[in-house]
């Protein structure tokens, strides 16, 4: 519990000692910080924005002597898994947004630092105007989300590299005592010093408040072209479509990730719930679903790239993959050679509309979805949980064990989706041939009453039953526990036992 009188003394003295410090400890203000897009219950006590380093530790250091639980925001777009709330009932928020410089950028490597508050949009702005062809492609949230946050989250993007976690050099971070340490390799340009790589302590956990982190970038190719594809479930199942795949992408014809949606994501993302053809009734009916599919020509649809140093290089590879697609019952649409596309552009765009799909009246949010900067779907009142769960390439199509029926994985989702009362939004993405990340979206309008909690109970209803198949989550939100207690414990037992050896 936190000590009323222990929080003033606390800003008093940081207003005292670093006055440049911005602090806002308003209603209106707090609520906005603790509001998500489901329901939570922590409450964050205050924002203190620093600038510099210096001052995240004068912070960390003061809130540790006042006893009082802090958490670290970069870029605030935490949308799905938890917006900018606190996890801890009540808790002080270091805002780290203006802590956003560009540094150490080594043009012939190709990596580069970023403070914490670097947007993707801030780092792709500055990698276009340098001629060395270098990117980072974002996610697909919001290109205002922070590049140090989201690779901390281990969050997806579309391109090359699809887990930009695992291109970090270095991380820079302010231990929980207010020290500041450095982890990692020393320059883009080496690679790691020998003994453990203890790095990945700090990421999707609250150990360290981490300031700035190195990355790899990766270079535009010479060539390249994006294929869309789609196609029927009556046509070719699911399972034989992902082994063709597989294969394709094992074979190194793919120069990026791999990404399959569903006519429900896909429908979220370039539309709004269909109020009018629906009746008002919740969820999606079967017979708008099958107007969608009819216009959109498909159950599934799919992305993904080609990559090569010469024209007719690509020209060859892009043979090559129509070959193996050509008996396929599939709709392929090859964009323009080196047109912009999901994997290969020079800047990312946000699908954060998809929040609003099923909002009734969104015409007072219209214009601030235009102005991406400050949208606010906590204060639209849209309402959006992810599950994001890793599993094998067919363990969608697999049936769930455990039960008599044999259902596939997915038509288990499909059907307690429906079932509850939402639609599936569900996207496969594949970094590799070995596995992918299944990510399930539940959309809804939080105004709406019973919403909030049939919204949650579906979230714990999906994870528990992919659990009991193996298929664990990849990344939490504030409905679970980061870290679990039992990895917490045998953390510290490890770091005790060593301790006590030495
Ligand atoms: C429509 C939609 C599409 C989305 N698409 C994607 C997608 O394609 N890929 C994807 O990855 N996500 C996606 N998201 C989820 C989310 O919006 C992004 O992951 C976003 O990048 C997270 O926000 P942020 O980077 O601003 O992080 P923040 O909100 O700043 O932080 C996120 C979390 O990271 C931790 N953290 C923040 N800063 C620090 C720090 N300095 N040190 C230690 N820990 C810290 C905190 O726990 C915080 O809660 C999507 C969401 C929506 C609604």
């Amino acid at each position: 519990m936190v000590d009323v009188s222990a929080l003033n003394n606390f800003i008093s003295v940081i207003e005292q000692k670093f006055p440049a410090i911005k602090i806002q400890s308003d209603h209106l203000t707090c609520h906005d910080w603790s509001t998500a897009t489901f329901p939570t219950t922590g409450k964050t006590l205050a924002i203190l924005s620093p600038s510099c380093v210096e001052e995240v530790r004068a912070i960390v250091q003061l809130a540790v002597d006042y006893n009082l639980p802090f958490y670290p925001i970069s870029g605030g777009k935490n949308w799905g898994y938890g917006s900018r709330a606190p996890k801890h009932e009540l808790s002080i928020a270091i805002n780290l947004e203006n802590i956003n410089c560009i540094q150490n950028y080594d043009k012939v490597t190709g990596t580069i630092s970023v403070e914490a508050g670097v947007t993707y949009a801030q780092l792709q702005q500055f990698l276009y105007e340098q001629p060395d062809r270098w990117r980072f492609n974002g996610p697909g949230s919001s290109p205002f989300a922070s590049v140090l946050a989201n690779t901390l989250e281990r969050g997806l993007n579309q391109g090359v590299q699809m887990e930009h976690w695992r291109s970090i050099v270095n991380i820079e971070v302010v231990l929980p005592c207010g020290e500041l340490v450095r982890v990692g390799a020393s320059g883009g340009d080496r690679g790691l010093a020998s003994g453990p790589n203890i790095g990945g302590l700090f990421s999707q956990n609250d150990m360290g408040i981490v300031t700035s982190m190195t990355v790899c970038l990766d270079p535009l190719p010479n060539y390249w072209q994006h294929l869309h594809f789609s196609w029927l479930d009556q046509e070719y199942q699911f399972a034989n479509m992902v082994d063709r795949l597989q294969m394709l992408h094992r074979k190194g014809l793919f120069a990026t990730s791999l990404a399959i949606h569903n006519l429900e994501k896909i429908i979220s993302v370039t539309d709004q719930y269909p109020y009018i053809d629906s009746h008002g009734t919740l969820p999606l009916p079967a017979s708008v679903k099958q107007q969608y599919q009819t216009e959109l020509g498909g159950d599934w649809f799919g992305e993904v790239a080609i990559a090569a140093p010469t024209a007719h290089i690509l020209d060859m590879l892009r043979e090559e993959v129509n070959k193996e697609l050509d008996n396929l019952p599939l709709i392929c649409h090859w964009g323009e050679k080196n047109a912009q596309g999901p994997y290969f552009h020079d800047f990312t765009q946000g699908s954060h509309q998809s929040m609003y799909w099923r909002k009734l009246d969104i015409s007072s949010s219209d214009n601030e979805i235009q102005k991406i900067v400050s949208i606010s779907p906590e204060r639209d009142g849209c309402g959006v949980i992810w599950l994001a769960v890793t599993m094998p390439w067919n363990g969608l199509s697999r049936p769930i064990t455990g039960s008599d029926t044999n259902e596939p994985l997915y038509e288990f989702i499909v059907r307690t989706c429906y079932e509850a009362g939402f639609e599936p939004f569900v996207s496969m993405q594949y970094p590799n041939h070995r596995y992918g990340y299944m990510v399930i979206s539940i959309i809804y309008d939080r105004d709406q009453s019973g919403q909030d909690q049939a919204a949650v109970a579906l979230y714990y209803q999906l994870k528990e039953s992919l659990e009991k198949q193996d298929y664990v989550a990849y990344r939490s939100s504030l409905l679970d526990d980061k870290l679990s207690r039992t990895d917490k414990d045998l953390l510290l037992k490890y770091v005790n036992a060593y301790a006590e050896n030495q």
